[in-house]
């Protein structure tokens, strides 16, 4: 039988590559017909058929709040009032630029001096790595295997998200000559990272590491590792990008860098960029550091970025009326419900005798099948994937709707209370059996 769902896919194969305008959406590692989703509220997403899910993808991170929160679609509607675009310096700017950089800060360390407001996180990481090439001087980059920064070509060598779900070994279309200028290693290896910078250390512009790992499933840092990257690439001339575009904003009020310091693993990156949360469920995305690197950008400075939409005025205002409601009570409440769920996913896999492990990274969390967690890419894609699908697709008959992959955080919102989270834990056993077969 066929519903709406079908018909849609059928229709959108026939007029967009895969049916889909980001890989992951069209269910490839997990099978089935996408859901195409008509409307979101609160902690639940509504498909084509009117079937309503209890959501944990929350639009892949954005949707701290819930989605739709009544107060950022106001503040939307009311800048919509204004004019769409003006491709002109607005107010809500500066207002967010100053929002930001007041917010990443712990104690008397402030790594954000200058923001620069994008729309997507893979413009905030590619501005990021030309800052630091044009900064250093140099052309080398060190990025992990299994991390994803976004799409641009340097960046997709070993990349997690949708090349992970995929299996893919990178891209096709990277010139050669750029795939080159990128150097992967492996991750939490205190060991790679002394060597690459022992042979290429005063050819190297950035480290590029997200603050957490969460595109290969969530994996942590080890303890000291993220401070053993700023020591080593300072100690070599090079810079330090940290990668905040899925961890800003949702795992701690200054992100999980600030989770980090407030630990007492203190260290200072030289630009971060931010995403998803930055923009409240709008295209936009960012990138701050210290003065002296941000004014290297055009105008004050030679590298140079730009865009006919940057700092859109709805996306600002999205963003401003987001980060406004992100107070400390929304962040301990979703970290109540991330230890919550986690436990009990921990214990409805112990019961059905599936070898498992939960990761945690602050409130994020996600499922692997290997009886410990990884502590990097080729621990992660060793695991045992297939029991991924029958997992996910018992979840979505249960009207739960989570990542169409193994390697995709879970993510909770504001809006996730008691009611949700008990019928969310109540649909956990029969998926587990599911995965267990
Ligand atoms: N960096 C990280 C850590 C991400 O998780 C993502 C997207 O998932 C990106 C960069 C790219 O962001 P965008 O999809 O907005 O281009």
């Amino acid at each position: 039988m066929t519903d709406r769902n079908d018909d849609l896919f059928d229709a959108a194969r026939a007029v967009i590559p895969g049916g889909v305008n980001s890989p992951v959406r069209a269910y490839g590692s997990v099978g089935g017909t996408p859901r195409f989703l008509a409307s979101a509220s609160g902690a639940t997403v509504t498909d084509a058929a009117g079937a309503t899910y209890l959501d944990l993808v929350a639009s892949w991170g954005p949707a701290l709040l819930g989605h739709a929160h009544p107060e950022v679609v106001a503040a939307v509607q009311e800048s919509a009032t204004h004019g769409l675009s003006f491709g002109a310096p607005t107010e809500g700017e500066v207002e967010l630029a100053t929002l930001i950089a007041d917010r990443v800060r712990h104690g008397d360390a402030r790594p954000v001096e200058r923001v620069r407001l994008v729309s997507t996180g893979t413009e905030a990481t590619m501005t990021a790595i030309r800052l630091a090439r044009g900064v250093t001087g140099r052309d080398l980059l060190v990025k992990f295997a299994g991390h994803y920064h976004g799409h641009s070509d340097g960046l997709l060598a070993a990349a997690g998200s949708g090349v992970a779900t995929l299996a893919l070994p990178g891209s096709a279309g990277v010139p050669a000559p750029i795939a080159a200028q990128t150097l992967v290693i492996d991750y939490n290896s205190p060991e790679a990272l002394a060597a690459v910078f022992a042979e290429h250390g005063d050819r190297i512009a950035a480290v590029i590491v997200e603050a957490s790992a969460a595109n290969m499933g969530v994996v942590a840092p080890q303890p000291g590792f993220n401070r053993l990257i700023a020591e080593t690439a300072h100690a070599h001339g090079a810079l330090m990008i940290l990668d905040e575009v899925l961890t800003g904003f949702r795992v701690h009020p200054a992100g999980f860098w600030g989770l980090q310091q407030a630990a007492g693993e203190e260290y200072l990156p030289d630009i971060i960029t931010f995403g998803k949360v930055v923009g409240g469920g709008m295209p936009l995305a960012a990138l701050g550091g210290r003065a002296e690197v941000m004014d290297q950008l055009a105008p004050t400075g030679p590298v140079y970025q730009a865009g006919t939409l940057s700092g859109n005025p709805l996306s600002v205002a999205a963003g401003l009326a987001t980060l406004r409601l992100a107070t400390p009570e929304v962040y301990a409440r979703i970290d109540a419900a991330a230890a919550r769920l986690s436990d009990a996913l921990d214990q409805a896999l112990a019961d059905a005798g599936v070898a498992h492990a939960v990761p945690r990274a602050g409130n994020l969390f996600g499922v692997v099948f290997a009886s410990e967690a990884p502590r990097d890419y080729a621990a992660a894609q060793a695991q045992q994937v297939f029991r991924y699908a029958p997992f996910f697709h018992a979840m979505r008959e249960q009207g739960v709707a989570l990542p169409p992959s193994v390697f995709e955080a879970w993510f909770l919102t504001a809006a996730h209370g008691d009611a949700e989270l008990t019928a969310i834990e109540a649909a956990l056993p029969a998926a587990a059996e599911a995965a267990a077969r």
